[in-house]
């Protein structure tokens, strides 16, 4: 598929942002009024009433106002004051290894296309645009538990064992997987919570309401939940009276639950056409794709993407977004 296919908009997007970009930008952007901590990590929460007491890994321990846990969909945050992972995890039923590879002579080029291959089995392999020189690869297959994620030749092994006979770039990929520094290797889960906050601790992005991958909103709804949260704690007036922050946490879950309901129901198909099962279904998929692609189905796609969380652009009402170092 061709960065024009979807008007631009479709699965390589001419305003594409890497995580990598945007988390420097975001970095950059707090300001010198934030601490950032890194290589640590919280080992236990302590809700008093009027504060949270934290204590981290390095041993040092310290009490807070308010604790948001943006750590993602395996959040820690989560699993010491909502509960394991396993009660809110919902698989999707597929795996998905994702990384960079670096181009060298005789790769072959991609010239703006996110190419893909499938496999009978419910496999795929997949290069999209990256940085000047790069490709990011995927690797999607059927699973509902992998490896730890800390044993990487086991992750290894488990892809060269499922991607073996699937053709392609396959081998090329397989190989530079174990040269990527920023490989990793995950299920496709969503992520159900039916309450986001206890107390003065609050989840926010996929810890909260992961809605994976196969959404393409995850990061959308991710800051999107950071604005909503800003704007609810300066609504309740909570930065200058804490004891309003519970009240400013149940007004951001209002806002949210309903952006986050829509983001959640994947369109009907979504998981199976990433990885068909059989050679009939993955020439079925192909022939879709072009059909989607096609001039006539353009008006539909386009009132689909509108109508969908995709197409909101609209922004908090009660406040800004919080200028850098406020
Ligand atoms: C392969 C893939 C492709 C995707 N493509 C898209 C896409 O095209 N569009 C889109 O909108 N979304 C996409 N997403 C989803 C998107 O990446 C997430 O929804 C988004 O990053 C969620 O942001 P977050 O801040 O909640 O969590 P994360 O981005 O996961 O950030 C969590 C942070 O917490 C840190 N952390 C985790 N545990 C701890 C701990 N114990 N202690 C300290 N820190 C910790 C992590 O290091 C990380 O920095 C994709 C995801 C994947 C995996």
């Amino acid at each position: 598929m061709p960065v024009e296919a979807f008007d631009g908009r479709g699965y390589v997007s001419r305003e594409e942002l890497l995580r990598t970009d945007l988390a420097r930008i975001l970095h950059e952007a707090t300001g010198p009024g934030v601490t950032h901590r890194f290589s640590e990590t919280v080992e236990a929460l302590e809700d008093s009433g009027t504060g949270v007491l934290a204590s981290f890994r390095s041993g040092t321990r310290e009490e807070f106002d308010l604790v948001v846990g943006a750590d993602g969909a395996h959040s820690r945050v989560r699993a010491l004051r909502f509960g394991p992972e396993e009660d809110y995890r919902k698989p999707l039923g597929l795996a998905h290894a994702w990384f960079t590879l670096t181009e060298r002579p005789g790769t072959p080029p991609l010239d703006g296309w996110f190419l893909t291959h499938n496999a009978p089995g419910r496999r795929g392999v997949e290069a999209r645009p990256g940085h000047p020189g790069e490709q990011e690869v995927g690797l999607t297959f059927a699973a509902g538990t992998l490896p730890s994620r800390h044993d990487r030749a086991a992750q290894l092994a488990l892809l060269d064992r499922t991607f073996a006979d699937v053709g392609w770039r396959a081998a090329e990929f397989l190989a530079a997987a174990r040269q990527a520094d920023d490989f990793a290797l995950d299920t496709f889960d969503q992520v159900h919570v039916p309450r986001w906050h206890t107390g003065r601790i609050v989840l926010l992005g996929d810890s909260a309401w992961c809605a994976s991958p196969l959404s393409g909103l995850g990061t959308a709804l991710a800051l999107r939940g950071a604005a909503e949260l800003t704007a609810a704690l300066r609504a309740e007036g909570a930065p200058g009276d804490t004891t309003r922050v519970p009240a400013a946490l149940t007004a951001f879950e209002r806002a949210m639950r309903p952006r986050v309901r829509s983001a959640q129901q994947l369109p009907p198909g979504r998981v199976a056409s990433m990885a068909p099962k059989t050679a009939l279904g993955i020439r079925a998929n192909a022939l879709a794709m072009r059909a989607l692609q096609s001039k006539a189905a353009r008006p539909l796609v386009r009132r689909a993407f509108a109508s969908s969380e995709h197409g909101r652009t609209d922004t908090p009402a009660e406040a800004p977004l919080p200028s850098p170092g406020t």
